[in-house]
């Protein structure tokens, strides 16, 4: 049980302001641009798919534009931050957001085509080990990919893609059903690539025993982290998952299309005779300008660059990666539970205060299940609803036929936003109620 679940929660205004100011991250608030919805800052709940900017970014891109003007080429080695090993200065942070070694993280690319690299080298199947088990619902950019990647390799999607669903009448997926389904297919079995977070639901993985079941059966497991990195706790490593990808635009407030990042096991990381879509930034550093035939990985996942460094978007990667070191991700996971308990309970506060069931939290309700995200379905007047949440300054997301998802993170939002949030739903709820009666 966490922090969270011990709170005696109140859904009042006082006990949301009383938990902000014990709130040893209450300055972080400060550090980011809350956007100005009707003349004043919005309620800014999606946060899980673009995350918002801080304060330094746009310096921090001047400064490699200005590097630019005055040195040209030069920056390479001479720009205050030379461009050349510009993508160096991030292992240090990431390693400890993703939980792994130095050696086993890189930043590059954009996710989708990090998804297709990571599948090139650890998605090699054959006639008997050919299939992928995902989760039914996976993000669609992962599904196309997932699908065209079975037919590169000749094989047929509906064959080759294995989907694990809920249960009947359920909307999250039990860990023993992906068990099981790793299980049944054995060694038919090539890749078990799930989300670390689902981007629907909200719920988290069981990342180690999925990993473990992956083995078992001598699959590869690998993670899309898009939804689970800068949000939930991880141990990529300690867990022994092979692979891993992410964006930087949502949790980690990189900036719209920011460069991603990838996590290699350094069993793997080091073995450079791994086949691979190469190009000169995963060459051998010492060597890689003597510009000579045959491709020399780099035994780490630097070894999967294919480009030099896209500074501009890593300058906004850099400014927001600083802010977490600075928050500490103890601090950060610690404030998530509280946060994240806090707007179940004042959901849940408000559906008992009704005479029927008005949202149905599908997100877990247990906080190891989780993260920031809370996803509603909303069993009548959702699009009134939601249309009301916008009109009154909250920024949501709305997925058909009848989700709202909203995240509060840690960083930059406040108890007092989730109070507000919950109280424009109650508020909109009972004049819908009035009207109706
Ligand atoms: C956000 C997200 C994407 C988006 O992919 P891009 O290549 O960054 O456009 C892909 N997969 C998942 C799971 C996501 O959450």
């Amino acid at each position: 049980m966490g922090l969270a679940n011990k709170m005696n929660y109140q859904n009042t205004s006082e006990f949301a302001k009383s938990l902000d100011e014990k709130d040893p991250l209450k300055h972080f608030r400060d550090m980011f641009y809350i956007p100005i919805m009707f003349g004043k800052e919005c309620i800014y709940l999606t946060g899980n798919s673009l995350g918002l900017q801080t304060k330094r970014t746009q310096d921090y891109v001047v400064d490699e534009l200005e590097d630019w003007a005055s040195l040209g080429v030069e920056g390479h080695f001479h720009a205050r931050n030379p461009w050349l090993p510009y993508h160096e200065i991030f292992p240090k942070q990431l390693s400890n957001i993703v939980g792994c070694k130095e050696n086993e993280v890189v930043v590059m690319n954009s996710l989708t085509v990090n998804l297709h690299l990571l599948m090139v080298s650890f998605y090699r199947p054959t006639k008997q080990r050919y299939k992928i088990i995902c989760e039914a619902k996976a993000f669609p950019s992962d599904q196309y990919a997932f699908e065209t990647q079975a037919k590169y390799h000749g094989f047929d999607p509906k064959d080759a893609v294995i989907e694990v669903s809920p249960g009947e009448g359920e909307h999250t997926l039990r860990t023993e059903d992906i068990i099981s389904t790793i299980k049944k297919h054995g060694d038919s079995v090539a890749l078990v690539l799930f989300g670390g977070v689902n981007y629907y639901t909200g719920q988290l993985f069981d990342i180690k025993t999925i990993t473990e079941a992956a083995h078992a059966v001598g699959a590869y497991a690998g993670f899309d982290l898009a939804h689970a990195v800068g949000n939930v706790e991880l141990h990529m490593h300690d867990w022994n998952v092979d692979f891993a990808c992410w964006c930087s635009y949502k949790y980690l407030n990189s900036g719209p299309g920011g460069v991603a990042g990838v996590y290699i096991h350094e069993k793997l990381a080091s073995d450079t005779s791994i086949p691979r879509f190469a190009g000169w930034w995963g060459y051998t550093k010492e060597t890689r300008f003597k510009m000579g035939k045959g491709f020399e990985a780099i035994p780490t996942a630097e070894g999967w660059q294919l480009s030099n460094a896209p500074v501009l978007s890593m300058a906004a990667h850099k400014a927001s990666l600083e802010v977490f070191e600075e928050a500490g991700m103890d601090k950060l996971h610690a404030k998530r539970k509280l946060l994240s308990g806090y707007l179940h309970f004042v959901l849940n506060d408000i559906n008992s205060r009704q005479q029927e069931k008005l949202i149905e939290i599908i997100t877990p309700s247990k906080e190891n299940e989780r993260g920031c995200q809370v996803s509603m379905l909303m069993l009548k007047n959702g699009k009134e609803i939601f249309t009301e949440l916008t009109t009154r300054g909250v920024i949501a997301d709305w997925r058909e036929p009848n989700v709202i998802r909203v995240a509060p993170v840690p960083l930059y939002n406040s108890f007092e936003d989730v109070w507000r949030f919950g109280h424009i739903i109650k508020t909109t709820l009972n004049k819908i109620q009035s009207s109706q009666s």
